[in-house]
């Protein structure tokens, strides 16, 4: 478990961003890093969700084909 704490001790201004940014405590440092802007598309044009991927056509929130 001291593992554990320091590796959350180590993180801790990561996860106190993430909970900045999003009202999200996340504890697991490891989902942060997960999710990366470089790895979804552009915003729709009908809702502005965030396109899956770069090569998404069309958006998984509403449907709407990319343009
Ligand atoms: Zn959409």
């Amino acid at each position: 478990m001291r593992y554990k704490t320091a590796m959350n001790e180590a993180f801790k201004p990561a996860t106190d961003k993430y909970l900045e940014m999003t009202g999200f405590l996340e504890t697991n440092h490891l989902a942060i890093l997960h999710h990366r802007l470089n790895d979804f598309g552009p915003e729709c044009v009908s809702c502005g969700h965030l396109l899956r991927t770069p090569k998404a056509s069309y958006c998984a929130n509403c449907g709407t084909n990319k343009q």
